[in-house]
């Protein structure tokens, strides 16, 4: 799979080639918003990150998964009937790779031993990921300190980097040269521009100076980390709004809910968010979070020892810094990660 280049003057016409075997999404600014959108004419691409995780593109905010008739004379009453879901093929252009790092995440955690979450896998295969490498990083962005990278390739079909005049596009998948094979306007890079991409890359990854450590993370038991004075600190300030949680490319919690109206029902899953009192309510009244700390620590705590510890050693974080960002009083997941890990 060779690397190939792209006139940045052809771009709007490459992209039209692929809008013939794919839905096309592309990122654009709506207001002070960037977010993709499709049938774009003007494709974006001096922006830092999308506000909201492209989460949804695989799990939307909600989605009906079953629906049944309530009519007690219907002789399918109450029968549950998937929702056919059979996903039109969708190309997404310049993705950053801290969200296309937070799919993998999520592919391990939709799919398990017990359990395969039909619904994430299906739009996951019909969908086509080209990543665009971040010349400009955020001073929130700390992908570096956990695992991840400005120009990581991890859950990318293709890379591409931007050189000025021309953009250059690495395969990595089957499904990434598939979909370059659509496209016109193309040419074969040669080694020189690989090693001007390899040079962009290696400035971009010095321009991150945010950094985390969590090594120390890991040799602390559940329990020392559990009983830490600092949860008192930070649930203080905590307003349990949830914005993190739903901003953030890896929080996956859901609830599921009938909904009926006249003689027909719909069963839906919307997410959730574990800042939620609600959200570990049982039927039978006892709660187990039931006060902001313990609700607090647990974002904290499954992002950074019980994701690792139970799916293979990779931390439940990105590091695209959307929570610090937008969290209404300033709380920043690098500060509580420094006292996890003192
Ligand atoms: S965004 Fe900030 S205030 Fe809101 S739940 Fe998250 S940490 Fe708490
Ligand atoms: S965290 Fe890294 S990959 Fe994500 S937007 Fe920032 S620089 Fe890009």
């Amino acid at each position: 799979m060779a690397d190939m280049i792209l006139k940045k003057s052809a771009l709007a016409d490459f992209i039209k080639s692929l809008s013939g075997s794919y839905k096309v999404f592309t990122p654009s600014r709506e207001g002070q918003e960037v977010k993709f959108a499709s049938n774009q004419g003007k494709v974006l691409l001096d922006f830092q990150n999308t506000l909201l995780s492209p989460k949804d593109f695989f799990f939307p905010q909600s989605e009906r998964m079953f629906e049944y008739s309530t009519d007690p004379a219907a002789a399918d009453a109450f029968i549950l009937k998937d929702i056919a879901t059979e996903p039109e093929p969708r190309l997404v252009f310049g993705i950053r790779p801290c969200d296309a790092r937070a799919f993998v995440i999520l592919d391990r955690i939709f799919k398990n031993d017990q359990y395969t979450d039909s619904y994430w896998f299906a739009r996951r295969e019909a969908t086509t990921l080209i990543g665009l490498g971040c010349q400009n990083p955020c001073p929130t962005c700390f992908c570096l300190s956990v695992g991840g990278g400005p120009f990581s390739e991890e859950g990318l079909d293709v890379l591409a980097c931007d050189l000025g005049e021309t953009l250059l596009f690495k395969p990595l998948t089957e499904k990434g040269q598939q979909a370059l094979d659509k496209a016109e306007g193309l040419a074969e890079a040669d080694d020189k521009t690989s090693q001007e991409a390899a040079r962009i890359k290696e400035q971009a990854e010095a321009a991150i100076s945010s950094r985390i450590s969590t090594d120390k993370i890991d040799e602390k038991t559940v329990m020392e980390l559990y009983e830490a004075p600092h949860w008192e600190v930070v649930q203080e300030r905590c307003l349990n709004c949830g914005v993190c949680t739903f901003v953030c490319p890896t929080c996956h919690c859901f609830d599921i809910q009938d909904e009926v109206a006249g003689k027909v029902g719909d069963r839906i899953r919307n997410w959730d968010t574990c800042m939620s009192w609600l959200f570990t309510q049982h039927g039978s009244g006892h709660n187990p979070r039931a006060d902001k700390t313990s609700r607090v620590r647990q974002r904290f705590m499954h992002k950074f020892k019980y994701i690792p510890m139970k799916r293979g050693g990779d931390i439940g974080c990105v590091g695209c810094g959307r929570c610090i960002m937008l969290c209404p009083v300033n709380i920043d997941v690098r500060d509580v990660v420094r006292d996890m890990n003192a």
